[in-house]
C-alpha cells in the first residue's frame, strides 16, 4: 500500500475517503504547502461509526494473542518506516529531525508495550462467604472509542491511545489535529498493513472539530472519549460526554515547576532543564513552565543556564544542528510574545534573549524577577521562554509549586535525601522528575491530577482505561 497519496483524505474502513472540501497543511518553517487534505463530510462520519461498530463485533472473535501479533507487526512497520515518518513530522509540525526520530521510536514503544500487555488483561476470583457461590471478575473492551489528539506529538499521542484500545479489543475513531493530519493517516495505513481490521482504526480529518465531535458525543454507541489537548477544550468535552455518560480520559495542559534547591548538582540541573524546557521549542505539556531557584544557588545556576541557552541554534528542523524549530502557527507566536511583554510590564527582567527571528521562529529567552502572581507563571507558555522565580526555603518552594490549578509534571533537583523524600510526596502532581528532566516512558504511567486531567496512559494502567470490569456471581446447587 502506498503510504501517502498526492492529496490525502480521511481513512475510513481501511480506505482513503475523499471529499471536495480541501485544505492545505503548511510547513511551519517556511509556510510552504506540504499537501492538500480533504475534510470529512456527514456521510463519512456515519460510515466511520458504522464501520467502527462492525469492527468491534469482529474483534470479539479475535483473541488477545492475535491482537498482540498485529500490534507487534505494526510496531515493526513503524520502525522500518521511521525516516519517512520523521521527515513527514518535521514537514507538518516543525520539530528538529533528531527529535522527530526520537518521537517515532517513542510512539512505537507504546505499540510494543501494549502488544505485551494485550495478553495480560486478567480477571480475578474473589473469596466468597458462601462455598456454593463463586465470585469472579472478567475484563471486557469498553466498546467503540473516540480519540482526539493535538499537534505537538503527532504520532506518540495517537499510539498511546490506539495501541491499548486495540489491545483491549476496542475499535477506535480518531480525530487528529488538523495541523498534523498526515502523520495520523500514515500511522493508520501502517496499522492496516500490519493486519488491523478495516474499521478498527478510523482517521477523520476535519477543519471543523467542534461540530464533528459534538455529533459523536451524542452517539450512545461510542462508549469512551479519550482526549489529549488543552484544559479549555477538555472541560467542554467532559460536559458534552455527560449526555451519554461516556467513560473519559483527559490528558490536559500542564504548568510544570522545575525546582532547583541549593543542594542540587547545578550542572545536572541545567542539563535537565534544557531537555525539559526546549524540546519541541517548549511546546510540550510537561515543559518546565516555572523555574523555581533557591536564593543560595541562583548566581551559579543562572550563569550555567545562560551559557547553555546561548548555544542553542534556531532554524528549520530539517537542517542538521538546529535545536529549536518554529512554533506551530501565528497565534502561538503571538501568545508567547504577549506573555513576555506582560511579564516585563509586571516587573520581570530579560536576562538573556537570542537574536531576533523571523516567520514562526522565536529566539530563546531567560526572564528573571518573575513572581508567582504574574500571567506568565499562571499560563502554559508553550514556547522557548525560561521564567525564573527565586525562593527562600523549601516551604516557600512547595507553596509556589503547588499554587496553580494544574498538576501534570513537576521536576526538582536536590542531593539531600530527606528533602527528596519530603518534596516528592508534597508535590501535587501526577509525575515527578527527581534529578531528571526527561520522564516520559511507555512503560510508566503518564497523566495528571487537579485540572491537568483524568486517567493514565502507558504502563499497565493504560490498558485498564479501555476495559470494563464485569463481576460474575455464580451459584451452584
Ligand atoms: P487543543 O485543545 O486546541 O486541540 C486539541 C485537539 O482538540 C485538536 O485535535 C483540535 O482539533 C481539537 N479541538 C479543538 N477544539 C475542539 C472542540 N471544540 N471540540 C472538539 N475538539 C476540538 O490543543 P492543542 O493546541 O492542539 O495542543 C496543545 C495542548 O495540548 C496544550 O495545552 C498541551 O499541554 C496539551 N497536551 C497535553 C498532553 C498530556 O498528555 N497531558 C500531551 C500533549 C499536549
Amino acid at each position: 500500500m502506498q503510504l501517502l497519496l498526492e492529496h490525502e483524505h480521511s481513512f475510513i474502513n481501511g480506505k482513503s475517503y475523499q471529499t471536495q472540501d480541501m485544505f492545505a497543511v503548511l510547513n511551519p518553517a517556511n509556510q510552504h504547502i506540504v499537501k492538500h487534505v480533504s475534510s470529512v463530510d456527514e456521510k463519512g462520519r456515519m460510515l466511520a461509526l458504522t464501520g467502527a461498530k462492525h469492527a468491534l463485533e469482529q474483534l470479539r472473535l479475535v483473541s488477545a494473542v492475535q491482537r498482540s501479533e498485529v500490534l507487534k507487526k505494526w510496531h515493526a512497520l513503524i520502525l522500518s518506516n521511521e525516516e519517512m515518518l520523521a521527515e513527514l513530522m518535521v514537514a507538518e509540525q516543525g520539530k528538529p529531525l533528531h527529535e522527530a526520530l526520537g518521537e517515532v521510536r517513542y510512539a512505537a514503544g507504546f505499540v510494543e508495550w501494549f502488544a505485551q500487555e494485550a495478553i495480560r488483561s486478567y480477571g480475578e476470583t474473589i473469596p466468597s462467604q458462601n462455598t456454593l457461590v463463586q465470585l469472579s471478575t472478567i475484563k471486557q473492551p469498553v466498546g467503540v472509542v473516540l480519540g482526539i489528539t493535538p499537534w505537538n506529538f503527532p504520532l506518540a499521542m495517537i499510539t498511546r491511545k490506539v495501541a491499548p484500545a486495540y489491545a483491549a479489543g476496542c475499535s477506535f475513531i480518531l480525530k487528529p489535529s488538523e495541523e498534523t493530519p498526515l502523520s495520523a493517516i500514515a500511522l493508520a495505513k501502517l496499522a492496516v498493513q500490519a493486519g488491523m481490521e478495516a474499521g478498527a482504526f478510523q482517521v477523520l480529518i476535519t477543519t471543523q472539530p467542534a461540530e464533528l465531535i459534538e455529533y459523536y458525543c451524542q452517539c450512545a454507541a461510542i462508549r469512551k472519549l479519550t482526549f489529549t489537548g488543552s484544559t479549555k477544550v477538555g472541560r467542554l468535552l467532559l460536559s458534552q460526554s455527560a449526555t451519554t455518560i461516556k467513560r473519559t480520559s483527559m490528558e490536559l495542559g500542564g504548568n510544570a515547576p522545575f525546582i532547583v534547591y541549593d543542594s542540587a548538582n547545578i550542572a545536572e540541573a541545567v542539563t535537565g532543564l534544557m531537555a525539559a524546557k526546549f524540546r519541541n521549542a517548549g511546546q510540550t505539556c510537561v515543559a518546565a513552565n516555572r523555574v523555581l531557584v533557591e536564593q543560595g544557588c541562583m548566581a551559579e545556576f543562572i550563569s550555567c543556564l545562560t551559557t547553555a541557552v546561548a548555544a542553542l541554534k534556531v532554524g528549520d528542523g530539517m537542517v542538521a544542528g538546529n535545536d529549536l524549530g518554529p512554533l506551530i502557527h501565528e497565534p502561538a507566536k503571538v501568545k508567547v510574545e504577549g506573555l513576555i511583554s506582560s511579564a516585563l510590564k509586571q516587573g520581570a527582567k530579560i536576562h538573556y534573549q537570542g537574536a531576533a527571528e523571523t516567520g514562526l521562529f522565536i529566539a530563546p529567552v531567560i526572564l528573571t524577577h518573575v513572581t508567582p502572581d504574574m500571567d506568565i507563571a499562571n499560563t502554559e507558555i508553550f514556547g522557548p521562554v525560561v521564567s525564573v522565580i527565586t525562593f527562600t526555603d523549601e516551604q516557600q518552594s512547595l507553596s509556589f509549586a503547588n499554587g496553580v490549578e494544574e498538576g501534570l509534571a513537576a521536576y526538582f533537583y536536590s542531593q539531600d535525601v530527606s528533602q527528596i523524600h519530603r518534596v516528592s510526596r508534597a508535590l501535587e502532581y501526577g509525575m515527578i522528575g527527581i534529578n531528571e528532566g526527561m520522564i516520559s516512558n511507555p512503560v510508566a504511567p503518564f497523566g495528571g491530577v487537579k485540572q491537568s486531567g483524568l486517567g493514565r496512559e502507558g504502563a499497565k494502567q493504560g490498558l485498564d482505561e479501555y476495559l470494563e470490569v464485569k463481576y460474575l456471581c455464580q451459584k451452584f446447587d
